[in-house]
């Protein structure tokens, strides 16, 4: 990677003879840009570019250059690439566009790229790139010119298209120091660049725009052990196409394709942004105020209303108002009109206002805040003007002596407002502080630095295994594979030979059986449809609840056949499932499994109104018992489990144990495509899985 971002020679093959307005020189900009490296334009018409000698080939070259841009029509890019090689080049850039990013044959002529490649142990960027950017070398392969930029962070970019390298000014912050765009990715991708960039001491953060996922574990396991090391955010377009296409099972259908990018980021520690702007102000928080040890705000302000918009958008961002130390509003309240009273958010006009101690109080408060331990992180509303009127309002000093005093290393964020810009670099100066230009982006970015936080402490998962009986469950996966599907009684017992509770019960092929069958159960009992014919039951009317006796039994059955011949006249009941009846709330407990990460379980509100509510929580697997535990207490109906308006709760030890022995059986049964357990039924004293169904 090195000879991609800071190489010491570049060979341009394919520098048109145009330069100046329009032309698109790339050895034009590339000088422009201030690249201090030797550049070796290759063009057999001419002599010279821009004063620098031309090549007629790769081989007159007077070196081996470190890295070869390639930007020639897209037929004539396997030519130019083999002459690369032959000349021994190891490190090539193919701007070009037209290839997998276009049509059949346009993907043709990427896989023959990357066939001559690999046979040459070559490695590329692209096709279909903007190349590479390093600021630290002022090096840029991009032939659209741009100014060197005056200030630029130790920030990495790693982009599926050029333009989130050029709009930096919009997207970074300040602009990017390193940007790598893997275009097409036929080589080099993410996984390569998060790998360079991980052990690249001039990066600090990197970011990631992604449509597109490629080798999603081998990428997900690294960032797994950079996000301990170096945040990582992930700007991931393309939300909307999330549906889930064609799903035969709920589980299917609530795993979207963007909740399993969800799940995967959130496992490897990665902080997903959701917008541009959401990924300029976190990059913003991240450079500047780092980590936020606890979610506890304390807000300085000197209006009212900006107090609110705080505490509104501490709410939207999950950071909580602190209660206030004690010490902090004896000290306030001392010597101020008695209508005055201190609280948090802490408004220090009025208090400021007499006898002109603003700026005192404000520094007081600011220390105060920032050393108390009820408070994890401080937002700070004023105004900043150049007035002659107001220099007693300038604040820089002030914020400096309040960090100074406080000695500690807690973010402030600051909402300057009035006349902001000149105000911005003396404000952050100070360690810790950012400035931004409204509340809640303040309160966003302190609120990545918590979650930046808490990726850094958080405990390595720690799955359980169970003993299994292999010999009792190997006969029901081999159906299970050679039907495609097992569901029923079938698709219980394999729950149950994994430690999962099911409802007892017993499937039936004759009318004459049930009462015998009947005598083995406890009443109340249930009888249902089986057979592959009925994959939804109560889409057939095909579900009786509540039997409390054999007649009402031979009855339901026979409801049950009536009701399959008013829909299907031709369809036999070939047999029924016939199942003790469970009481209590009705969860639904699923896995899919996703080509990029590999098996997801879910679980949330069970039930028919499952995909009304969509209240599902989903992880990657394996999973712990604390995620597990996680997974049910983040979910809309979770103050239902634990028991609300005298209603007793569930065993939620029980549903966790499932959940873990499903994630178990999972990690074991790869090849299940989808799987639900809907209802599994929980009570006080235990759950039950009545219903499955599980597709290869
Ligand atoms: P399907 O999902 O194919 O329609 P289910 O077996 O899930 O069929 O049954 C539909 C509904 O019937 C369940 O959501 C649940 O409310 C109820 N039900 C089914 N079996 C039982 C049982 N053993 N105990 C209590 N309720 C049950
Ligand atoms: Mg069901």
């Amino acid at each position: 990677m090195q000879k991609f971002i800071n190489p010491a020679s570049v060979a341009l093959v394919g520098v048109p003879r145009k330069t100046g307005n329009g032309s698109f020189n790339n050895a034009e900009t590339m000088l422009r840009y201030g690249y201090r490296g030797r550049i070796y334009p290759v063009n057999p018409h001419v002599g010279k570019i821009c004063g620098l000698t031309a090549y007629a080939a790769m081989a007159e070259l007077p070196e081996q250059a470190d890295l070869a841009v390639i930007s020639v029509g897209r037929d004539r890019v396997l030519p130019m690439l083999d002459d690369c090689i032959r000349s021994g080049i190891k490190r090539v850039i193919i701007i070009t566009q037209g290839f997998a990013d276009a049509d059949a044959k346009g993907a043709e002529l990427q896989k023959e790229i990357v066939k001559m490649a690999r046979q040459n142990a070559v490695r590329i960027i692209g096709p279909n790139t903007m190349g590479v950017l390093n600021n630290f070398n002022r090096f840029t392969t991009s032939f659209v010119d741009a100014d060197f930029p005056e200030r630029f962070s130790p920030v990495s970019l790693i982009a599926q298209s050029g333009v989130i390298q050029v709009a930096a000014k919009n997207l970074a912050w300040n602009h990017w120091g390193k940007a790598i765009d893997i275009g097409n990715g036929c080589d080099i991708d993410f996984t390569d660049c998060l790998s360079y960039f991980a052990g690249d001491p001039e990066t600090k953060i990197i970011v990631v725009h992604m449509e597109g996922m490629m080798r999603g574990n081998a990428f997900l396991k690294l960032a797994a052990e950079v996000t301990r090391q170096k945040p990582v955010i992930v700007f991931k377009t393309g939300r909307s196409r999330a549906g889930a296409k064609a799903a035969l099972s709920h589980t299917g259908s609530l795993v979207g394709e963007d909740a399993v990018f969800d799940a995967a980021f959130r496992r490897a520690g990665i902080i997903r942004v959701r917008n541009a702007s959401e990924l300029k102000d976190a990059i913003h928080a991240l450079m500047l105020m780092k980590e936020m040890k606890g979610r506890r705000l304390g807000i300085l302000t000197v209006t009212g209303a900006g107090g609110i918009m705080g505490v509104d958008a501490c709410e939207d961002y999950g950071l909580e108002v602190a209660a206030l130390p004690n010490g902090l509003i004896k000290e306030l309240e001392e010597g101020v009109p008695d209508w005055i009273h201190v609280t948090n958010p802490v408004d220090i006009w009025p208090i400021g206002m007499i006898g002109g101690r603003y700026r005192d109080v404000s520094r007081i408060a600011l220390t105060e805040l920032l050393k108390s331990p009820s408070v994890d992180g401080v937002l700070s509303i004023f105004p900043t003007t150049d007035s002659p009127l107001h220099t007693d309002l300038e604040m820089a000093d002030m914020v400096a002596q309040a960090r100074r005093e406080a000695g500690s290393g807690k973010p402030l964020a600051i909402w300057p407002y009035v006349d902001v810009v000149s105000a911005i670099d003396r404000l952050e100066a100070t360690e810790g502080v950012a400035c931004f230009d409204t509340i809640e982006q303040a309160v966003f970015g302190l609120s990545v630095c918590y979650r930046y936080y808490r990726i850094r402490q958080r405990a390595t998962p720690n799955p359980r295994s169970f003993d299994v009986d292999w010999p009792a469950i190997e006969p029901l996966l081999a159906e299970g594979r050679a039907q495609k599907l097992l569901t029923g009684d079938a698709a219980l017992t394999l729950l149950s030979l994994f430690g999962i509770p099911a409802a007892r019960g017993v499937t039936v092929t004759r009318r004459e059986a049930l009462l015998k069958a009947a005598s083995a159960l406890r009443f109340p009992l249930v009888l249902k449809l089986a057979g592959r014919a009925f994959l939804h039951k109560s889409e057939w009317d095909g579900v009786i609840t509540g039997i409390k006796s054999g007649e009402e039994l031979l009855q339901a059955f026979d409801t049950l056949v009536e009701n399959v011949q008013r829909r299907n006249r031709d369809l036999a009941v070939d047999a029924v499932q016939l199942q003790e009846e469970a009481a209590g709330w009705e969860l639904i407990l699923g896995l899919k499994r996703d080509a990029q990460f590999g098996q997801v379980i879910a679980c949330g509100l069970g039930g028919i109104y499952t995909e009304v509510f969509r209240d599902i929580s989903r992880e990657l697997v394996p999973i712990d018992r604390s995620m597990a535990f996680e997974m049910l207490a983040s979910l809309k109906t979770y103050p239902l489990l634990t028991g609300a308006r005298g209603k007793a709760g569930v065993d939620l030890d029980a549903v966790i144990d499932a959940l873990e022995r499903l994630s178990y059986l999972a990690s074991k049964i790869p090849d299940i495509a989808e799987l639900d357990i809907n209802p599994l039924i929980a009570s006080p004293t235990g759950c039950q899985a009545v219903d499955a169904r599980i597709l290869w």
